[in-house]
């Protein structure tokens, strides 16, 4: 049609000066035989002529015009009709679009909120018919009492005019009085210019799609309370080890919060070489599915985030969902299983050291007594003897010989029965078998160490590989060792730097040496000489019997106990034990 019009005026143009100017000569010619007619000179015809000729101008062009003018008009009401028809078609295809939007319920308010428009999907959300609402407040939707709801209604529109479109969640009501939440955007509707005509509310029920995220919500708050009071550490891992889930015993065991640890690799938790390879170890698993610890469970070793390691168990489980794999680590600290165990150990042998210590004093006061009459004996001889050397007559060599005779026979009795005592302590079975070095350490340490951290003491071990088995009594030689550290802790009380060092190495082929080390203050001068010897102690309650059974427990086993100043200060205790292999041959 447009182009039909545009080819119309196209043509219009030249056709109509064509016409003028023939039309010009044309009404000349008739001007001047109207002037012939009439009859007059040639001027007053050539005037008529003139005249004619103008008049004759006009009036075709005001009939041109005219005409232009009509078949524009007619343009113009084409193109309006077919404008109109535009928007008739847009408007029934918008009113389909509503009625068809079933899940939404599209409709319109006016400035006052009151209904002007209404879809299929309203009557279907709120089960009231268009008859029934158009004109009447929307506050009839709201759950509150119709003031509150048009108060609400009013405040809504302010806000929507405001931002140019509110979003909110809220209860409606339905024809029934029944509610449902529903999910609610309000925009104002404005003619082109500018003038606002009212509001449409978009609205769809969000109950269902609530309630399922009520359920994932509530199944998370379950999830999240399994997580903090399982007593097991759980870590939750994805396929490329990163943490997505990270429990409260986890968090307490590692030394991490979860917030530090989501979203990283789980390798952190780790030392090496484990910590470099645990990528591939999963990258293994997934490409050939063979199980290596997934539902089997092993024993490794974990890595808090203060660098220090332990033992732990490690069981993980693996789940599929959807496209996503999950592994699930539960980890238990064997380090408190471990030192549960050796609790008990430490107990049992603490029972018969005890049991040892307390028939021990039942024998030590039996020879306290007996210790007593040589002492006495010696005392009196003694003091016979200066007397003798003392007096004025002649010293008599014979009685003189015979009474420091009876000073060192009694002095050899006393020693005698201190010998006695010493041995009655280390006695007990002696149960020779072929232990392992590190083990018979660990489990005295773990008796030795009780409270150690507690007191600020760390404890380091250095094992020499070849410095392994040993032929002993496992219960005698733990005594040593626990005697050795627990006397090395005491010495270290309120120093700087409390550090205990045991390690092993080979003295010599046959023979593998132990080292206990400290840095406490050293020997005290006063006993360095009698170290070893029975009832040599600094301590107030000491009975300084500990060395002196050690080195009787040592030499039982054809061993050597020594003591030296280690460097940089402190002490440290040697003792030698028969490696195995040697001991059997
Ligand atoms: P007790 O511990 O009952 O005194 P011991 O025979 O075990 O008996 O020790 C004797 C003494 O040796 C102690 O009183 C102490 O003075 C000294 N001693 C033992 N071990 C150490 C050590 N590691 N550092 C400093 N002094 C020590």
């Amino acid at each position: 049609m447009e182009q039909g019009r545009g080819r119309a005026g196209t043509i219009a143009g030249p056709m109509r000066n064509g016409i003028l100017v023939a039309a010009v000569p044309a009404a000349a010619l008739f001007g001047w035989s109207l002037g012939a007619a009439i009859g007059g000179t040639a001027d007053t015809r050539a005037a008529w002529a003139a005249i004619a000729a103008v008049l004759l101008v006009v009036a075709g062009l005001a009939a041109l015009g005219w005409r232009s003018a009509r078949r524009e008009a007619a343009a113009r009401l084409a193109e309006a009709e077919a404008r109109a028809e535009d928007a008739q078609l847009a408007e029934e295809e918008l009113r389909l679009l509503l009625e068809g939007a079933r899940q939404y319920a599209i409709f319109l308010v006016d400035r006052e909120g009151r209904v002007s428009s209404w879809n299929a999907g309203a009557e279907r959300l709120y089960g009231w018919t268009s008859q029934e609402v158009l004109g009447r407040h929307c506050a009839l939707f709201y759950a509150a009492d119709e003031a509150a709801g048009a108060a609400q209604v009013e405040a809504e529109l302010t806000r929507a005019l405001a931002e140019e479109s509110v979003t909110t969640e809220d209860w409606q009501v339905r024809k029934d009085r029944s509610e449902f939440l529903a999910s609610l955007s309000i925009s104002p509707l404005r003619s082109e210019n500018g003038t606002l005509r009212g509001f449409a509310r978009v609205i769809y029920d969000a109950t269902e799609r609530r309630a399922v995220e009520l359920a994932i919500q509530k199944r998370e708050e379950h999830l999240n309370s399994i997580l903090a009071t399982v007593p097991d550490a759980m870590i939750v891992i994805d396929e490329r080890g990163r943490m997505t889930s990270f429990s409260s015993a986890a968090e307490r065991l590692f030394g991490y919060s979860e917030a530090e640890v989501i979203g990283r690799n789980v390798s952190m938790l780790m030392p090496s070489p484990d910590r470099e390879q645990h990528d591939s170890y999963i990258e293994r698993y997934l490409h050939t599915g063979e199980r290596r610890i997934v539902g089997i469970g092993r024993i490794v070793t974990g890595q808090r985030s203060d660098g220090s390691t332990f033992p732990m168990k490690l069981s993980v489980g693996e789940a599929i969902s959807r496209d996503q794999r999950l592994f699930t680590g539960f980890v238990q600290d064997l380090t408190e299983r471990r030192e549960f165990e050796s609790q008990l150990e430490a107990a049992r042998s603490e029972l018969i050291h005890v049991s040892r210590l307390s028939a021990m004093g039942t024998m030590a006061s039996t020879l306290a007594h007996e210790l007593n009459q040589p002492l006495t004996a010696i005392s009196v001889y003694g003091e016979a003897a200066r007397e003798m050397l003392g007096g004025e007559g002649a010293v008599d060599k014979g009685v003189l010989a015979e009474v420091f005779g009876e000073i060192s026979g009694q002095a050899l009795r006393a020693g005698e029965i201190v010998r006695r005592l010493r041995q009655f302590v280390a006695r007990g079975e002696v149960m020779k078998t072929v232990q392992d070095v590190p083990a018979l350490i660990n489990e005295a340490s773990a008796l030795a160490l009780v409270g150690a951290r507690d007191r600020g003491i760390s404890a380091q071990f250095f094992y020499a590989p070849d410095a392994t088995p040993v032929f002993v009594d496992r219960v005698q030689i733990q005594q040593v060792l626990v005697n050795l550290m627990r006397n090395a802790m005491e010495a270290m009380e309120g120093r700087p730097v409390r550090r205990l060092s045991i390690s092993t190495g080979l003295a010599e082929p046959g023979l593998v040496l132990v080292t206990v080390g400290d840095t406490g203050p050293g020997i005290a001068p006063e006993i360095k000489e009698r170290l070893f010897e029975a009832f040599a102690s600094t301590k107030a309650d000491g009975m300084g019997l500990g060395l002196s059974i050690c080195r009787t427990i040592i030499e039982a086993h054809g061993g050597r106990i020594t003591v030296r100043d280690a460097q940089g200060g402190g002490t440290e205790f040697l003792f030698t034990l028969p490696r195995a292999v040697e001991a059997a041959a």
